[in-house]
């Protein structure tokens, strides 16, 4: 029961109420705004104290910046592909692997 007590991954795994799978689960549909209120509130408190979650959010972030900055361009220069691409290869995706939906 205490032995948790100097775990300091117990107080970041439940930071804002939600753990980091959920939050992980839940990552593309934050960055799309569809979650509620509450729940978009959870989250990013959990991104705001957890150092594990933090780097995952980052790149999808990044990743759909990208996705935006070739809509805006309608084709993307090489930098941001090569800037996705990369982020794909650290984030441990194969190209070719990746699946919509
Ligand atoms: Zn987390």
């Amino acid at each position: 029961m205490s032995d948790d007590r100097d775990d300091p991954c117990a107080a970041p795994a439940h930071a804002g109420g939600v753990d980091c799978s959920a939050v992980l689960l839940q990552l593309w549909e934050y960055l799309d705004g569809e979650l509620g209120q509450e729940r978009m509130r959870a989250v990013r408190t959990h991104l705001a104290l957890c150092s594990k979650c933090y780097p995952q959010y980052d790149f999808e972030k990044a990743f759909l910046e990208a996705l935006a900055d070739c809509r805006c361009t309608t084709c993307a220069p090489t930098d941001v592909r090569c800037r996705v691409m990369d982020a794909l290869r650290r984030a441990g995706f194969t190209p070719g692997q990746v699946t919509a939906g």
